[in-house]
């Protein structure tokens, strides 16, 4: 073959893989980073930011555009990330909640594409970390760290415990399987997922002791994550990157900071620690700032909640709190956000990015579970797949900036 007749072919070549991958020759490839925090509830950060106790979300804030996340009826975490992954309802994606027939849910029971399935199919780079029902990881182009639903020792149903990453029982807890040897190396074993709650008898015997002994390990937990989460973003940089807190929200269900009138009010464990639920979201925005080190002018970011989370209201029984719960077992809940009506419990939308309007709020709930990945995906010049409920939210965007945002 003539050199240049196969120059030409070779070029050809390139830009129909690059055509069909979706990513235009002439573009960089957008980086997107999404940090999701458990249940945060702008009841509870709103006068945080106020106060000036989350200087790096408030920076977000400033720099972007917010409003609250429509989410599904009674969400849950493993329900509303699967939406959030897949952008089609539970019944349709087989995530239906922590349980799916009686068997923990994971991953294989998955029906939908998720976005991350999508994305890596298009040449795109992927990293997740902490990311609920991701376990056992599935392969992806780049890495995944399971979060909730991991199972392990001491923690054999993976429902709302922590296992150990040297721990981990009937799964892959990480791909490429190479990455979790260097993970150990480097950043030192760590646990997935946040801890149980106390038994209802560890608190009736040493409430105070429970609760203290129990929000240092929270703690802990916290900075192994973050560790894991500044080892990945530095050694191991994805075009994009999904991160996820939990223990934010199982600290609110049982340590919300509710008063003596509000149902399942308990003064040995409550009257002592109203800061304790506060404390976790002002050590979520130390968190953000460890992840703001990497978000430069072209990366987006995005920080959302599945849902939020509010005490037991007038009409849920006071005997709830006493009984068995999906997420307490057998604490006593004094908050949830398991209702019915989940409108009741929205969760928070914050993104700032390059051609994304500056501290604008979004009205209503016009912005949905479902409309994060159409929206990622526009970001990437990739139409969403049909099944996909959600749409993408044009109005983040500046006017006259959105033309590479694929409708
Ligand atoms: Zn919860």
């Amino acid at each position: 073959m003539r050199p240049r007749l196969f120059a030409v072919l070779a070029v050809g070549l390139l830009l129909l893989v690059q055509i069909e991958s979706g990513i235009a020759q002439s573009k960089p490839v957008p980086r997107v980073i999404v940090v999701g925090v458990n249940g945060m509830e702008w009841d509870l950060i709103r006068p945080l930011i106020m106060k000036g106790d989350m200087p790096n979300l408030a920076k977000v804030i400033a720099q972007g555009t917010y409003g609250k996340l429509q989410t599904l009826s009674a969400p849950n975490c493993p329900k509303v990330y699967s939406a959030i992954a897949t952008s089609t309802p539970p019944q349709e994606n087989g995530i239906t909640g922590f349980r799916v027939a009686g068997k923990t849910a994971n991953t294989s029971m998955l029906k939908r594409d998720t976005l991350a399935s999508i994305l890596s199919n298009h040449g795109v780079s992927v990293g997740l970390a902490n990311v609920p029902a991701t376990f056992p990881a599935m392969p992806v182009n780049g890495y995944v760290v399971t979060g909730m639903l991991t199972r392990g020792k001491g923690c054999e149903d993976g429902i709302l415990c922590a296992p150990k990453l040297s721990e981990v029982q009937g799964g892959e807890p990480i791909y490429p399987s190479s990455l979790r040897s260097e993970l150990l190396a480097n950043v030192g074993d760590f646990r997935i997922d946040c801890l149980r709650m106390p038994s209802a008898q560890d608190l009736r015997s040493n409430a105070d002791k429970t609760v203290d002994d129990w929000l240092q390990q929270v703690s802990l937990v916290r900075t192994e994550q973050t560790k894991v989460f500044d080892y990945l973003l530095s050694h191991h940089p994805t075009d994009f990157t999904m991160m996820v807190q939990s223990c934010e929200d199982r600290t609110g269900h049982w340590l919300y900071p509710i008063q003596p009138h509000n149902v399942g009010y308990n003064s040995n464990v409550n009257s002592g620690h109203v800061e304790a639920f506060p404390d976790q979201y002002r050590a979520f925005d130390k968190v953000l700032g460890t992840i703001l080190k990497y978000v430069d002018d072209r990366t987006y970011l995005f920080v959302i909640s599945d849902h939020g989370i509010k005490p037991l209201r007038e009409f849920e029984q006071q005997h709830m709190s006493m009984m068995g719960h999906d997420h307490g077992g057998d604490t006593p809940i004094i908050a949830n956000h398991d209702f019915q009506d989940g409108d009741d419990v929205p969760g928070v939308l914050i993104v700032m990015g390059p051609n994304i309007k500056h501290s604008e709020r979004l009205l209503g709930l016009n912005a949905s579970v479902y409309d994060l990945v159409p929206t990622v995906l526009s970001l990437y010049g990739i139409k969403a797949p049909p099944q996909m409920r959600g749409r993408v939210l044009k109005e983040l965007f500046d006017e006259g900036l959105t033309a590479n945002v694929t409708p």
